[in-house]
């Protein structure tokens, strides 16, 4: 899941990059309204967390610009006003949720997979693919009943794959999703950590379920 930030205070956009990047999330940072507006515009976020007050375009016009060019990535406000109008206000202009400063990180990390699970209603706590099962709400991934330990990065390219099982997913695909702006096309970082899973999740049993699908990308099924 890949999450984008547009908060000018630099410490608050760079607390909350480095807390959700611990989380496994891939997440990228603007620091003024324009730069938000044309990273959203510009890449496939699947939240976006939206201060109100931000220099060049506010966050109310960015979000009501997004929404009207057709970005519907769900949007979190984040700001000190906490009045009913002003969140009246943001709601109205295509804000999903909204969050006043200072909020304790548990709560935004909650808001943030409540509105991720909304996003996909059909998909309930827990994701699954035959005997292999990807507990959403605490990250636990088990197969065949046993429990299997994966880094954050493992976990968010396993539950990308998860969310799209049965569908091919293209290693374009995978790293708009599962990394973010630093990634290096050019590298072989995603085989890698394709191959890092296959150790942890196919390997010791009989049955493959992560498998290649030549000049496509990757699918997940059983
Ligand atoms: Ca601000």
């Amino acid at each position: 899941m890949r999450i984008l930030v547009i908060e000018d205070e630099k410490k608050i956009a760079d607390f909350i990059k480095r807390g959700l990047k611990e989380e496994g999330y891939a997440v990228d940072a603007a620091y003024d309204g324009q730069e938000g507006f044309f990273l959203a515009k510009t890449n496939e976020y699947d939240l976006i967390l939206l201060d109100l007050m931000l220099p060049k375009m506010d966050g109310l016009t960015l979000c009501k610009k997004l929404k009207s060019e057709g970005k519907l990535a769900p949007v979190i406000m984040i700001t000190a006003k906490d009045t009913v109008a002003d969140k009246v206000t943001g709601l109205d202009s295509g804000a999903d949720d909204y969050l006043t400063k200072p909020f304790a990180f548990e709560e935004l990390l909650a808001r943030i997979r409540a509105i991720l699970r909304k996003k996909d209603a059909a998909v309930a706590n827990k994701l699954q693919v035959e005997g292999l099962s990807l507990d959403l709400m605490t990250h636990k991934v088990t197969r065949a009943g046993k429990e299997i330990e994966l880094t954050a990065k493992e976990y968010s390219l396993l539950e990308f794959l998860m969310r799209n099982a049965g569908s091919v997913v293209t290693r374009t695909m995978i790293s708009e999703h599962v990394w973010d702006l630093d990634f290096d096309t050019f590298t072989n970082v995603i085989d890698v950590y394709i191959n890092y899973l296959r150790k942890k999740i196919d390997e010791p049993y009989e049955k493959k379920l992560i498998k290649t699908v030549r000049g496509r990308g990757y699918i997940i099924k059983g």
